[in-house]
């Protein structure tokens, strides 16, 4: 009664490695449910966590994977029995709870959302967070008003995970995409989502800064934060939007009031990690009715968990196009 699973570890010196372990049953952490795992999905926080970085990890040995999918193998609560179809993001699993980069994982029920209709273990593992956090984003543009007549849309970071499904998602959607990417050898992959126009990083942070730029953007998902999140505020329409969903360019943010004041401009956070069960089983069922899976299968790349390591430093060096999944077994 063990499984295999990639223990990450610190050493005296505070030196981070992982690697592959058997691990005994009774190691696994407090939890209502048990789960098989199929699939994990690899993030930008992820990478943080495999490395040490951000803080994050707190109790060594750890087992990282903030997302997964599996079978319920047993389960001490009335919500899910053995052999349903469950899928994990957030709750800071993987992060102060052992997560996802193993053959079984034990976590508390509340954590769990059922696999929406229509989607496998490996579809919901190819959104995952990133795509969660996507639909999130447009779900918050929308309720602040958002519609495909408004004009284009910014997505920055657009060749990751969260870019990749939210330009995907907004184009299914009816959305004008305009995708930003540090990488111009991804552009026609973006534009094979649906994209209709790529714009060049290099170029946009190139251009001369002013308090306020030419108005271009109806609104914009951002997963870059930094001078990006700083240059592209100053170019978005009168009444426009914002949604700030990651750091993946930093963390600062230096800008002025005027695009508020003088545009009405709304900046958005969104957090994928503590949203309620409700708006999560409301995101996904959008997610399965919207997203184009087969257009998005020439961005996913599987890996086993003896190549995480690896893996980490590339998500890290915004080296990695669209989603990574993780066979664990
Ligand atoms: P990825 O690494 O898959 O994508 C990030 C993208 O950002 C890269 O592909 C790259 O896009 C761009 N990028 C990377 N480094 C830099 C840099 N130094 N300067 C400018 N652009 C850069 O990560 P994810 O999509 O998984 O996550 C993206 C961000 O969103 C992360 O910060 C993550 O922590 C955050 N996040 C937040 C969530 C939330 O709940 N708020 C949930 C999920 C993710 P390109 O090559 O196209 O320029």
């Amino acid at each position: 009664m063990s499984y295999r699973a990639l223990v990450t570890d610190r050493d005296a010196d505070g030196k981070v490695t992982s690697s592959v372990q058997i691990i005994d049953n009774t190691r696994l952490p407090d939890g209502d449910v048990t789960v098989d795992i199929d699939w994990a999905g690899l993030n930008y926080k992820d990478g943080l966590c495999l490395t040490g970085g951000g803080g994050l990890v707190r109790n060594y040995p750890h087992i990282g994977g903030i997302d997964f999918a599996g079978t319920v193998r047993n389960s001490s609560d009335p919500r899910y029995k053995v052999d349903d179809a469950v899928l994990l993001t957030g709750w800071r699993v993987g992060e102060t709870h052992w997560g996802g980069y193993a053959e079984r994982a034990r976590v508390h029920a509340d954590w769990l959302v059922p696999l929406p209709h229509g989607m496998s273990t490996r579809d919901v593992m190819i959104v995952g967070t990133a795509g969660l956090t996507a639909m999130l984003a447009i779900d918050r543009l929308e309720a602040g008003g958002l519609t495909p007549e408004a004009g284009e849309v910014l997505v920055t970071g657009a060749a990751g995970g969260v870019g990749t499904i939210a330009t995907s998602l907004l184009t299914r959607l009816g959305y004008h995409v305009t995708a930003l990417s540090g990488r111009p050898q991804h552009a026609d992959a973006l534009r094979a989502l649906g994209a209709a126009t790529v714009i060049d990083r290099t170029e946009f942070l190139g251009q001369p800064d002013k308090p306020l730029e030419s108005a271009r953007f109806a609104a914009a998902i951002d997963s870059v934060g930094g001078r990006v999140l700083s240059k592209l505020l100053r170019q978005v329409k009168y009444g426009g939007q914002v949604a700030s969903v990651g750091n993946a360019g930093g963390i600062e943010l230096s800008t002025n009031v005027l695009p508020f004041i003088l545009r009405g401009v709304s900046l958005l956070g969104i957090d994928s990690v503590m949203q309620p069960y409700a708006t999560r089983v409301k995101a996904w069922r959008r997610i399965a009715l919207t997203l184009d899976l087969a257009a998005y299968a020439g961005l996913v790349r599987e890996i086993g968990l003896e190549d995480l390591p690896a893996a980490a430093e590339h998500i890290l060096a915004g080296e990695i196009k669209g989603r990574v999944l993780v066979r664990p077994r």
